[in-house]
């Protein structure tokens, strides 16, 4: 089994009746691209960057964050990387940096995004180092928790004047580096329709949305046996995003652990996902049940799957669509 999934490698993401689907690696620090180029992903999905602000008293300034990412960009040859902007807060906490005070609830406290944008300061360095990473490769900018219009158009205001002040400064950028944003919070999938107009693309991450939509703590382990990826709920927002991006003709990835999961792969298929990230050691399982997969019929399953009310028997079919096709 070992041996036909190393086989797999180079084999191309296609499904039995001939979509392409695309499947991307997560990484968390530069040095990780090799892993992701070593599976063969077709680019970065997610470039989580507040690995380099943690584990530190001070931030990295804008020189050493384009060191970063020029040298990730550099390493994937042309292939796309998916840079998310900060997102610390919650569960990555940073030491010294004066700026995540503890509070009762920090999940729904100053996080990522609201973070970024309440302290400019912080923000600016990290969007002037990916923009110019942006001539060295093929970037793409990701906002994390995106939750309201307002705090997107507040982000692409700050993106705007920081590419004016590049060009004044005669800094090399891609003036149309695309702009995507996570739907992780429940209020930006249920309004996907109203973001999709201003972005190049979506990424759904479960990982946050299924904690936000459940109201389950993802680092508390006394309630982690209700965080459940199957519960209707979740399934239900990740059809309205993929809804919401197909008709705004914009793509829509996943880059939450439920998309790395072999588990669900047949039934994000039939969902409509056509892009996957995830760490890159389940890559070659995922890519060999994409390859076994038939997407129509899965398309009638998920059909099937979101009109089932009840979780067990969710889990039930799912089970029974993975056992068939092994
Ligand atoms: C997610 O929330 O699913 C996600 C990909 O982001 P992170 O796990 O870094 O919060
Ligand atoms: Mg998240």
């Amino acid at each position: 089994r070992r041996e036909a999934l190393t086989r797999l490698r180079k084999a191309r993401a296609v499904t039995l009746d001939g979509e392409r689907v695309r499947l991307y690696a997560n990484i968390e620090l530069p040095g990780d691209v090799k892993a992701a180029v070593e599976a063969h992903a077709e680019g970065i999905g997610l470039y989580r960057t507040e690995f380099l602000y943690m584990n530190r008293p001070q931030p990295p300034d804008e020189e050493e964050q384009f060191r970063a990412y020029a040298r990730v960009a550099r390493a994937l040859a042309g292939k796309p990387v998916t840079i998310r902007t900060l997102d610390l807060g919650a569960d990555k906490q940073v030491d010294g940096h004066g700026r995540t005070a503890l509070t009762a609830n920090p999940a729904l406290g100053l996080r990522a995004v609201r973070l970024c944008l309440h302290d400019p300061a912080l923000f600016r360095p990290q969007l002037r180092a990916i923009l110019r990473a942006s001539a060295i490769g093929k970037v793409r900018i990701m906002i994390p928790m995106l939750s309201s219009q307002d705090e997107l158009f507040r982000v692409l205001d700050l993106v705007e004047e920081t590419k004016s002040s590049l060009k004044r400064a005669r800094e090399k950028f891609n003036p149309r580096v695309p702009i995507g944003g996570m739907v992780e919070v429940p209020a930006a999938a249920l309004s996907a329709d109203l973001f999709a107009p201003y972005l190049d693309f979506f990424s759904i991450g479960t990982n946050d949305l299924i904690q936000y939509t459940l109201a389950i703590d993802r680092v508390d382990d006394a309630v982690n046996y209700l965080y459940d990826p199957l519960h209707p709920a979740v399934l239900r927002l990740i059809a309205l995003t993929l809804e919401a991006g197909r008709k705004a003709r914009i793509p829509v990835a996943m880059c939450g652990e439920m998309a790395g999961d072999p588990r669900y792969t047949r039934l994000l298929l039939g969902l409509g996902l056509k892009e996957f990230s995830m760490h890159p050691a389940t890559l070659l399982q995922v890519k060999q049940n994409v390859r076994a997969s038939d997407l129509k019929s899965l398309a009638r399953f998920a059909r099937r799957v979101l009109k089932t009310p009840d979780t067990h028997a969710v889990h039930a079919l799912v089970d029974e669509a993975n056992e068939g096709s092994d």
